[in-house]
């Protein structure tokens, strides 16, 4: 949708249009001290809690009140299996295989699980490759990595950087680092949407390069599960590692997903950690087995998983399916292309979009960087109603989230936003 206008009528005549409209009041929004409904633009940092969350959580608390230890297996949806249910909604989301998907740990957690089988370093091949604004908790995983096997972690990190002046990072540089240190390269770990940027990798071409020099690739998604249409399998990367917490709004602090590609999937002797979990389903309460793996992404699983957690993932799954991702991501690009529009039109020279302006390089997040701006355009924005996010130095992120945010909504967010710089 390209034919956007300005003005509040618009916006309300795209809100009525909407078929997805009615899915925000299946969440709870925020709210001021007079009640009226608050602005949430950072549901990329901590999603919206869907009304029937509670519902869900409660069933299991409920069922461990009358049950005991009984509901392992006498609960309405017994917590042996309770990873399971959550497979197949979340292989759609990231666009994978169900043998290719579990969930379980943190995120952190499992990208370093994912490195005990995807990382193995020799004397000649052993840097990771990330880029060059990632994620610091990612940046501090792969430092460890490096030091635990005995690396200089400044020379064992390559950072695929932007040029000077740019903000985005560019193929033809990554190229131009694999050709020249490919050889050296193990592992090529890259934000499969880039936190600070928005920018949506091409995570099937970064794969593809990664591969014809040797190295394994994975992918932190935590700014692209449910954000974007991932197609994980189809990249064929080797892992991938995401939060629940942001775009798949299950709860602070809730688990992550992992996935490890098909041809993977029944490989014994891969390195890895194990524990009870990713051994054989059938006789893993024998206790008494040589340790059998189990196949698939479930076989990096160590210990029986947090149902409560798992329950709200549940609940958040069944929101996204009942709307249908594809239709999520297609009301996000016009979401976020009106967004992009309204800023346009503010036609403010200390203003500048640094996410991809092109609707297949990022989600739903846009990311404005305000000159000579500082924390304080932050609280104006809060106190005017509009909760975004800040990263110093200058740069606001906004995610008009599509379950749930409003066209209205965004244009309130630009109002505001004008009105403050002015
Ligand atoms: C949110 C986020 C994390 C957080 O990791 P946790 O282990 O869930 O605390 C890590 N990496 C990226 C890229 C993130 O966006």
């Amino acid at each position: 949708m390209t034919n956007y206008q300005l003005g509040l009528d618009f916006a309300k005549k795209q809100d009525q249009n909407d078929q997805l409209a009615g899915f925000r009041s299946q969440f709870h929004i925020p709210k001021d001290h007079q009640g009226n409904d608050l602005i949430y633009m950072t549901g990329n940092s901590l999603g919206l809690q869907p009304k029937i969350s509670k519902a869900y959580v409660n069933q299991e608390l409920d069922d461990w009140a009358k049950l005991g230890v009984e509901g392992h297996t006498e609960a309405k949806n017994p917590w042996l299996h309770y990873h399971e249910y959550l497979t197949e909604t979340m292989a759609n989301i990231v666009g994978a295989k169900p043998i290719e998907v579990v969930v379980m740990n943190s995120l952190t957690v499992n990208l370093h699980l994912m490195m005990v089988s995807f990382y193995k370093p020799t004397s000649k091949r052993y840097k990771i490759l990330i880029e060059a604004d990632a994620f610091p908790s990612d940046k501090y995983a792969m430092e460890s990595q490096l030091r635990h096997h005995g690396f200089d972690q400044k020379d064992g990190l390559v950072l695929w950087k932007s040029r000077a002046h740019e903000v985005l990072a560019n193929y033809d540089d990554l190229e131009t680092i694999l050709k020249e240190q490919g050889d050296t390269i193990a592992l090529i770990m890259i934000g499969g949407v880039n936190y600070y940027t928005g920018q949506f990798f091409d995570l099937k071409r970064i794969t593809e390069l990664g591969r014809q020099h040797g190295c394994l690739v994975g992918f932190d998604c935590a700014h692209g599960a449910g954000n974007v249409q991932l197609n994980l399998h189809e990249s064929g990367a080797d892992f991938a590692v995401w939060c629940t917490y942001k775009y798949l709004n299950s709860g602070p602090g809730s688990l992550s997903g992992a996935f490890v590609h098909e041809r993977h999937a029944h490989k014994k002797d891969l390195n890895r950690f194990t524990g009870w979990w990713s051994h054989n389903k059938e006789t893993r309460f024998r206790m008494r087995d040589e340790f059998d793996q189990l196949p698939g992404a479930e076989g990096w699983q160590l210990s029986n998983p947090p149902i409560l957690s798992m329950a709200a993932i549940r609940a958040s799954l069944d929101v996204f399916e009942e709307a249908g991702f594809d239709n999520l991501c297609k009301k996000s690009k016009a979401l976020t292309g009106y967004f992009e529009f309204l800023i346009q039109d503010l036609n403010n020279p200390d203003i500048n979009i640094i996410t991809p302006s092109h609707p297949d390089e990022r989600g739903c997040q846009l990311s404005i960087q305000v000159k000579n701006a500082d924390k304080s355009l932050h609280q104006k924005l809060m106190d005017a109603g509009v909760i975004t996010d800040w990263r110093e130095p200058d740069v606001i992120r906004c995610a008009p989230i599509p379950l749930y945010n409003s066209f209205e909504d965004v244009y309130k967010l630009v109002a505001r936003l004008k009105t403050i710089l002015n």
